[in-house]
Formats: C-alpha cells, structure tokens, sequence
C-alpha cells in the first residue's frame, strides 16, 4: 500500500492528520476480518452496525451475482422491476402497519425522504406545517435534514447555522420519563398546528452512545403524538432487522409508527439501500390531478436490483438460518456476561437490549465522542484480535448474529483484560 502522504483516500470521521493508516482488509468471512498482514479480527460493531448474517455470505453473494447478470440497475421512474415489487412486499409482511415503500440508498437518504413525506403530506393538505419534534441527543445521518433533526452537537457544529429549526424534547431514559412527556406536552400545547412530525429512534439511541429506554415511555410519547394528530416517524435504521431483539422495535411497542425508515442491515450488509415505509393516509395525501403534488424526491439509484436481490436474500436467511433464535442466543450470551461485570470499579453503566452491550467506562474527562478514551480502546482491541470503536467512553459490541459462543467468549475476554488495565 502507499505512503500516508500520497494515499488518496480521505475517510469518514477520520482525522487524517493523526489517525493511524488504515487497515487494509483483504477479506471476511462469518463474523471475522482477515487483514492484509495477516492479522484477524472479530467484526464486534458489525461493520458499522451493517452486517447480519455474517461477511461474503454465500448465498447473498450468489443472489446478487445471478441479479447482476440478468439487470443490474434501472431508472425508476416510469420503471419497475420483479426484485424491487417482490422485496416491497415482503417489507410489508414484516411491517404490516404500513402500506407503501419507497427505496432510496442510505440512511440519511432514507430519513430525508421520511421527513419530506411528512412536510409535504402537510402541505399537499393544504395545512402547512413546519417544525419537527427530535430527542435532543438524536443521531438521524449527515445529510442536512437529518443533521438538522439529529442533536446539536460537535457532528454538525460547524453547519449549525444553516440547520433548519427542531423543538427537541429530552428522550425518555429510566428516571427521566416524565420530563420527556412534560416537554412533549409543552411543545404540542405551544405549537400543535405547526408540528409536522415526531421522528425518534426507538429503544436505542445509537450514536448517542447507545443509550436506550422502553417501549412502555415510547408508546406514551406516540400516544401523545397521535392525539394530537402529530405524523410519528420510527428511524429505525440500527435498530431493525434483529438488532434490538425483535424483528423491528417497534413491535415491542403497542403503538405504530406512521412512517418508517430503514437501511444498514436491509441487505444484510452487502449493499448500500434503504427504504422508507408509510401509510396508506401518507401516500394518499400525494395522489391528485397536479404533477406539483407528487413526492418531490429521488435519487439515482433508488430501488437498485442489486440492493433488492441482496435485501430478498437477506429476508430468505432469516428464515433458513432461524436467525432469531441466534439473536435471542446472543442476546443471553450478553446478559451473562453484563451480570459478571456490571459492579466492576470501572463500569459507570451497562446496558443492553437484543444483540447490542453497551458499557459506559468511568473518565475524568466528559462523556462524549470527543472523549480521550476512543484512542486507547481501539487499538487495545485489535491487539487481541477485536474490532471495537467506542463512542467515547462508551464501549459497545454488537455482533453479526452468525458469531459463535467462542467468538463472543474472544470478545467477552478482551473485555474483561480492558477492564483490569483500564484506569482514566
Ligand atoms: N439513522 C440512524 C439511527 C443511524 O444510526 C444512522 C447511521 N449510523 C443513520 C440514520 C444514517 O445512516 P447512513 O450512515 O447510512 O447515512
């Protein structure tokens, strides 16, 4: 590989100046990296919270294989095709409170679409709307809308200005229930006419630092929210397809999203895709006699087969892999070891809901991503054959669900050595 000083790539929330020279991955297989050294690494963070069913699984790879010698992208306007009608009604099996899906290619671009759905079904109304309610340490992506509903914080600092206006409320964490209600209550008392849209992550506030709370106070929000005749939109691009225990989040809640965003593992981690799901009500407030009315949104590789042979494959695992059993097994693997190390001296707290474990370490310095400790964990871990990338001082795995009780005994140890060396 090159030299740092003419490598030519700049990467994602990397400073170049001091971060260490990437690893180059040659290949993955299962839960397991294999570097170009030599080097091998259990995948704890699953790529990015991507991967489900494991790296280069066979049967993706092949699906995705046999869509591209047969049509590997198409415009879709005026276009269809059987991949993308097959996977949006499978979506909709899986999702039966909502009606219609429509694609785009990431996260962000799933939570744009899902914001502008909102606005506009306002709006096409002919009762505008303008302001969004958000939990105020949210994290919704990098595009402009989505940082502007996502918390005000150093991601976006230097955009700050040119971010659209949000009432945030506090989310509903253990012992803070209340508040949150008392804030949503506040805002929709003030302002009820003009909120377009509640959007929240549910159970899991991931680049928070996976902070998490219960349905129970969410349903109490979204209770509010529908009273008030206020749209609900579930990001739940970590938290579905398993992650949180369940197939979606949402089904540990009695109440149901009007919209619905989803990306990360759709493909099981192969392709970059994403799909925001709504009602039958949404979708009828765009049908009219004037072009104006249409969603006024798409992007150019909306509904890529590729994308949706991988997600129908993806969807087909599920199924042959009994893959929520494996959930459920790590999910128990986790909460043994969360109860062996939860009164350890340096844990400030621990937290875990479905495959995600989350520990927050104790520091002299403020929690947060800026946090000193990411720079010490990192290669700590990888030392002994792990990748982990806190959040700060919060330290989390969440693993592909194919690991197996030894990889997961791997990660558990590493841990356990981190905790004995730890001091801040
Ligand atoms: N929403 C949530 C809840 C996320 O966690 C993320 C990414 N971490 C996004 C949206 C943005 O997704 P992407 O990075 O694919 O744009």
């Amino acid at each position: 590989m090159e030299e740092k000083s003419n490598y030519p790539i700049w990467h994602p929330y990397t400073q170049m100046q001091t971060a260490d020279f990437p690893i180059e991955i040659a290949s993955a297989k299962g839960a397991k990296l294999y570097a170009a050294d030599g080097r091998v690494f259990i995948d704890a963070i699953s790529s990015w919270w991507t991967n489900i069913h494991g790296h280069s699984h066979p049967y993706i790879a092949q699906k995705i294989a046999e869509q591209a010698a047969s049509l590997e992208q198409v415009i879709f306007a005026g276009f269809t095709h059987r991949p993308a009608v097959d996977l949006a009604n499978r979506l909709l099996e899986k999702l039966p409170y909502h009606d219609k899906v429509f694609y785009s290619d990431n996260g962000s671009t799933a939570v744009e679409a899902a914001l502008k759905m909102a606005l506009q079904f306002w709006s096409n109304k002919g009762t505008p709307r303008t302001k969004i309610i958000a939990f105020s340490d949210a994290y919704h992506g990098d595009t402009f809308g989505s940082m502007s509903v996502s918390a005000r914080c150093v991601f976006n600092a230097p955009y700050s200005r040119l971010l659209f206006d949000v009432e945030f409320i506090d989310a509903p964490y253990p012992g803070n229930e209340q508040k949150s209600m008392a804030q949503l209550e506040q805002v929709l008392r003030e302002q009820k006419d003009d909120i377009a849209a509640f959007i929240f992550e549910p159970l899991v506030l991931g680049s928070a630092g996976m902070k998490m709370y219960s349905a129970s106070a969410l349903d109490k929000l979204l209770q509010l929210c529908q009273a008030n005749n206020v749209l609900t939109i579930a990001d739940e691009v970590f938290t579905g397809f398993g992650r949180t225990g369940t197939f979606m989040a949402m089904e540990q809640c009695v109440l149901k999203p009007d919209i619905t965003c989803l990306s990360k593992g759709i493909t099981g981690g192969f392709m970059p895709f994403a799909a925001t799901l709504c009602t039958q009500e949404i979708y009828e407030a765009f049908l009219s006699d004037e072009k104006a009315k249409m969603l006024l949104h798409g992007h150019s590789y909306t509904g890529n087969p590729l994308g949706c042979a991988a997600a129908l494959a993806s969807l087909d695992l599920f199924e042959q892999e009994q893959t929520m059993q494996r959930i459920a097994q790590i999910a128990k693997w986790h909460q043994a070891f969360y109860e062996k190390i939860k009164q350890h001296k340096s844990v400030l707290d621990i937290r875990q809901t479905g495959t995600i474990l989350a520990i927050e370490l104790r520091s002299n310095a403020p929690s947060g991503y800026l946090n000193r400790l990411s720079q010490k964990v990192t290669p700590f871990f990888l030392d002994k054959g792990v990748l982990i990338r806190p959040l700060g001082n919060v330290i989390y795995i969440l693993p592909p669900y194919c690991v197996s009780n030894e990889e997961m005994s791997q990660v558990y140890s590493a841990i356990n050595a981190f905790l004995e060396d730890y001091s801040d």
